[in-house]
């Protein structure tokens, strides 16, 4: 909220006619906050791909010691969003493939969801279409994430990455805006509470709260298999150990899951009635299917 206003001040003072965010996900989310306080078009332009936030027309505010607060819901999107993969090609790859955990839970969240017939972020009903830009952007993702992890430690620009980085951006921001939002980004926001989080990214964060949700909902195995082998090959977190959670004590673990099913939290999306003990167990449990992954993967 520091951050906003510091931003709307400046624009005052000098009389903005625009608000341009160029940089990652908190820097375009505070443009955006800004453009919508002071009534100006906004433009994004994403200088990694390390989140869905580009597209979006709602801000993630954190307070200024980096907790979840709030969803901020704006009127409308950015007026315009401008990606050079020329300059993503440059950014440094941890955060692209932080962009692909964010778009990882994308198509999980949106099918749950719909399935269970629930609101999407703007109030309104999901479509046929953006369910399939979320299924889109998962087979994106296992089809070429690692090849665009690979370019940009080349820093090359490939056909592989321009998908990816169109999968990271556009496809995972109109999927979650337009279908929803449920376990997995929840999960992140309670891990927030939990201060040996935040070296991590949103992004690396959500994926595993994808994995959580997966063994929330009793998915089968051969689907968590599927998400393990692509987190494991691209760099994204399946263990608690890999988000600075290696020893999890009780009483932490419960602050994460009570904040990840407070009131209004998109975990209540899910089609049964979810408690902070599921939470919490299913928080444990993708841990132990993780390191047993990575045990077998060596
Ligand atoms: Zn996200």
């Amino acid at each position: 909220m520091s951050e906003i206003e510091r931003v709307k001040a400046a624009a005052r003072e000098h009389r903005a006619r625009t608000i341009i965010g160029a940089g990652g996900g908190k820097v375009l989310d505070t443009a955006r906050a800004a453009a919508d306080g002071l009534r100006l078009p906004v433009v994004n332009c994403p200088t990694v791909a390390s989140s869905d936030a580009p597209c979006s027309a709602l801000s993630v505010i954190y307070t200024d010691e980096g907790v979840f607060q709030e969803y901020r819901i704006y009127g409308k999107n950015p007026d315009l969003i401008l990606v050079d993969t020329h300059v993503i090609a440059q950014s440094p790859p941890r955060l692209l493939v932080a962009g692909m955990g964010d778009a990882l839970a994308t198509w999980f969240e949106a099918k749950t969801c719909v399935e269970g017939n629930v609101k999407n972020m703007r109030g309104g009903a999901s479509t046929e279409s953006a369910l399939a830009l979320a299924e889109l952007c998962y087979r994106t993702l296992l089809n070429d994430g690692a090849d665009a992890r690979r370019a940009l430690e080349m820093k090359v620009v490939t056909p592989a990455l321009e998908r990816l980085v169109e999968a990271n951006t556009l496809l995972s921001g109109l999927g979650f805006e337009s279908s929803g939002l449920a376990a997995a980004h929840a999960v992140h926001n309670g891990l927030t509470a939990a201060a040996a989080t935040h070296p991590y990214f949103h992004g690396e964060k959500v994926a595993y709260g994808a994995l959580v949700q997966l063994v929330l909902e009793g998915k089968p195995r051969p689907l968590l298999s599927e998400v393990m082998e692509f987190s494991s090959e691209v760099g994204l977190p399946v263990t608690l150990g890999q988000i600075g959670l290696g020893e999890l004590a009780a009483e932490e673990l419960t602050r994460i899951a009570t904040r990840a099913t407070a009131q209004g939290e998109t975990i209540h999306n899910e089609p049964f009635e979810v408690s902070p003990e599921m939470v919490a167990d299913a928080i444990r449990a993708a841990d132990a299917a993780g390191r047993a992954w990575r045990r077998k993967d060596r």
